[in-house]
């Protein structure tokens, strides 16, 4: 097969193992980035252009957009998918996972647990958004926010008023979360590749700290699911129309509560973890699912 990486950085870990567990496999593959294609967007004959060629027959396309190029890295993998190009994840589903809002309401309405999480845009409203939560202390989230960057800890009522005072106050789009204190700093991330779980982790926050995040300090150790873990991860990816995607739990006490889903996982942190050759699943995911024109949303917005 052909296959590209849509991603801006050859040199990091998740994108070489998924070239590496591609050419093992046989395959044609080839490392992309995406601010340097651009498209024409005509009628019936949609192209895209990379550096001077064009990209054409190519058979399936893996998307590692990172945060901070989304729209542009969603439109081209768009373009893609209107040529026909087998996406590993679609750009829809890209989008909605980048938003925490968006991902916790499409999820609340199947069901899926999750901490109890409000969202208000006037000041007025913070008292009462503050009491909806179950009280301080609580976690005060930007929604565009990656690797704990912009994830608060508020202990006190008081502490909370100000920070979500300041985050309106700047335009912020915020939302605020009931804290799960019981989940003792860490979390459980779950890997799901076509409708499975084929690796979690466990995250520890470092101490004095609540976030998990491997960026922040976290260390990972492997981890053996619940059944009830492993349905509501599988479950969140099929909501999110995520073919591969980290999903990320608290263990709270009244079950698995979801936190985000992520729709370019990192493979180094679990791959290490649990010793599995999670690119090498990734890419006979592709061989066994991908054919042309194969989308779920038929790239709906
Ligand atoms: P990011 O996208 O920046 O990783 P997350 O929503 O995943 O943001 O939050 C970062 C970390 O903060 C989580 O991995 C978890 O350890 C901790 N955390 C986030 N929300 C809560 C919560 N409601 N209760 C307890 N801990 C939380
Ligand atoms: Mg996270």
């Amino acid at each position: 097969m052909k296959i590209i990486i849509l991603s801006r950085g050859p040199r990091l870990y998740s994108t070489k193992r998924l070239v590496e567990a591609a050419k093992q496999k046989g395959h044609e593959i080839r490392v992309v980035d995406s601010l340097r294609c651009y498209m024409n967007i005509s009628s019936n004959k949609p192209t895209l252009h990379y550096k001077g060629e064009e990209i054409s027959d190519i058979d399936a396309v893996i998307p590692r957009i990172g945060a901070s190029v989304t729209f542009y890295g969603t439109a081209v993998l768009r373009q893609l998918e209107m040529m026909g190009v087998f996406p590993l994840n679609e750009s829809v589903a890209i989008t909605r996972s980048r938003d925490k809002l968006r991902s916790l309401q499409l999820l609340s309405r199947k069901g899926i647990g999750m901490p109890v999480t409000g969202f208000a845009n006037s000041p007025d409203d913070i008292p009462d958004l503050i009491k909806m939560v179950g009280g301080a202390p609580l976690v005060i989230k930007l929604l565009e926010g990656t690797q704990g960057i912009g994830v608060v800890l508020a202990e006190t009522k008081k502490a909370a008023e100000s920070v979500i005072e300041a985050f309106l106050g700047l335009k912020a789009n915020i939302m605020v979360q009931e804290y799960i204190k019981e989940a003792g700093g860490a979390d459980i991330r779950c890997l799901v590749v076509g409708g499975k779980v084929v690796a979690a982790m466990k995250r520890q926050a470092k101490e004095g700290e609540f976030r998990s995040n491997l960026h922040r300090g976290g260390s990972a150790t492997l981890v053996k699911l619940t059944p009830e873990e492993r349905k509501t991860a599988v479950k969140a990816a099929q909501i999110m129309g995520l073919n591969v995607a980290g999903v990320d739990l608290l263990r709270a006490e009244r079950g698995p509560v979801v936190m985000e889903v992520n729709s370019s996982p990192g493979l180094e942190g679990i791959e290490s973890a649990t010793g599995k050759d999670v690119a090498g699943m990734i890419i006979d995911f592709i061989e066994k699912t991908a054919k042309p024109h194969k989308t779920k949303t038929k790239g709906k917005g």
